[in-house]
């Protein structure tokens, strides 16, 4: 089945507030007539409020604007985030005051508030899905597009997959990456040579495990698969594979599943924001430099269909090298933009193989443009009849 897209591109026509984004969204919920499915339904929005210093996150313009359209159908809208980042949301411009409804902890205050769903994946058992989610009739799925260090990008599924789970689960979700072992420490016995292989790792991905001594761990976020390590360490002693980058993608395609479970058929749309994409997931309490140009906005109510386009409207965007902090090294420009930066094991479309295979949706898709940008045809200027008057002269 072929999911429609909505999009409302990043570019305009006219200068004309009836033209940008905020306004085309608007346009993006009439076509997911949003109005019309969420009439007496609890409206959990569910979206990134950021952390600390964060600035780039959805500006509060467009959450208002969902608000609203959620209120003018009879629905009743709240925020929710995981609990950390709620606190402080009001810094970053999400208040009842601003926004129009209330944020909320999706955990609760103590982020002890879920419901549990049993399903083993790796060390995982229970799911633990925060309790003010599943209590909810209706969400509004609004991701903020961006890389991701654990997983190459941060989009719907991403949005979906951490911020509806409480913290033990999210935890649990970071640590399947370290399931299957990577360090096989009876290949490599002699503490001065495992010092010498965490010490060549430029961006400090390799340090002594704590928890068990002789072990080294890996820090999977900074890892960008350069394979510097691998020329120290002793054959067969340390594994760059990508059955450990690749558990955190299907953990997040197996959340996202569970999440959208407990809503009714029907009782879902998605949005993303394809502007201010930065390297790292909001939840780092800084924002950096945009590295790939500002693209619109999109909505579906097929995640697989809206993660597809997201993917496949950034694919050939040229990444903003000059914008990168220095610390990020591009080793390989294969693959996908944020593949090229987070390291080619980092590789965005997993999630989307995962996700599929749960019957997440569909990624056969077909993007209609809420404004299309028009091309204005005009007159030449003087200067330039002139230029060419000059030219033909010449020639
Ligand atoms: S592959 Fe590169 S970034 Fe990853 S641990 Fe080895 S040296 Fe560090």
């Amino acid at each position: 089945m072929t999911g429609l897209v909505y999009f409302g591109s990043a570019h305009q026509t006219r200068l004309e507030a009836s033209e940008t984004l905020p306004a085309k969204l608007d346009l993006i919920l009439d076509r997911l007539h949003l109005r019309d499915r969420v009439k007496d339904e609890t409206v959990v929005i569910k979206m990134h409020t950021g952390n600390n210093l964060n600035y780039s996150t959805i500006p509060p313009v467009f959450v208002r604007k969902v608000v609203q359209a959620v209120k003018d159908g009879g629905g009743k809208p709240f925020v929710a985030d995981v609990t950390w980042d709620v606190e402080g949301a009001e810094q970053r411009g999400y208040s009842p005051q601003i926004i129009g409804c209330p944020v909320y902890p999706a955990g609760g205050p103590q982020d002890k508030y879920f419901y549990a769903h049993e399903r083993p994946y790796k060390n995982i058992r229970e799911w633990k899905v925060a309790g003010l989610i599943e209590d909810a009739s209706f969400l509004v799925n609004f991701a903020h597009v961006k890389g991701h260090p654990s997983c190459g990008f941060g989009g719907a599924i991403k949005n979906l997959a951490l911020g509806c789970m409480v913290g033990e689960t999210r935890s649990a979700m970071h640590d399947s990456c370290h399931f299957d072992r990577y360090w096989f420490s009876e290949k490599c016995p002699d503490p001065e040579v495992r010092k010498r292989v965490a010490e060549s790792c430029p961006h400090l991905a390799l340090v002594e495990d704590k928890q068990r001594p002789g072990e080294l761990h890996l820090h999977i976020e900074q890892c960008n698969q350069c394979r510097r390590c691998l020329r120290v360490a002793p054959a067969g002693s340390l594994r760059i594979d990508p059955v450990n980058f690749h558990a955190f993608q299907e953990a997040c395609a197996i959340s996202t599943a569970i999440t959208l479970s407990t809503f009714a058929p029907g009782k879902a749309v998605h949005l993303s924001l394809l502007t201010n994409m930065t390297p790292m997931c909001d939840c780092f309490g800084f924002t950096t430099l945009a590295i790939l140009p500002d693209v619109g906005l999109l909505g579906a109510d097929d995640i697989l269909a809206l993660e597809q386009s997201t993917l496949d409207l950034t694919a050939d965007l040229r990444l903003i090298e000059e914008n990168l902090p220095t610390s990020l090294e591009i080793h390989d420009r294969r693959g996908h933009p944020f593949q090229q930066l987070h390291g080619p094991l980092k590789d965005p479309h997993k999630v989307l193989d995962y996700g599929e295979a749960l019957g997440l949706g569909s990624r056969a898709y077909e993007v209609v443009d809420v404004m299309p940008v028009e091309s204005i045809s005009r007159q030449p200027t003087r200067r330039k009849m002139d230029l060419d008057r000059t030219r033909s002269i010449i020639s």
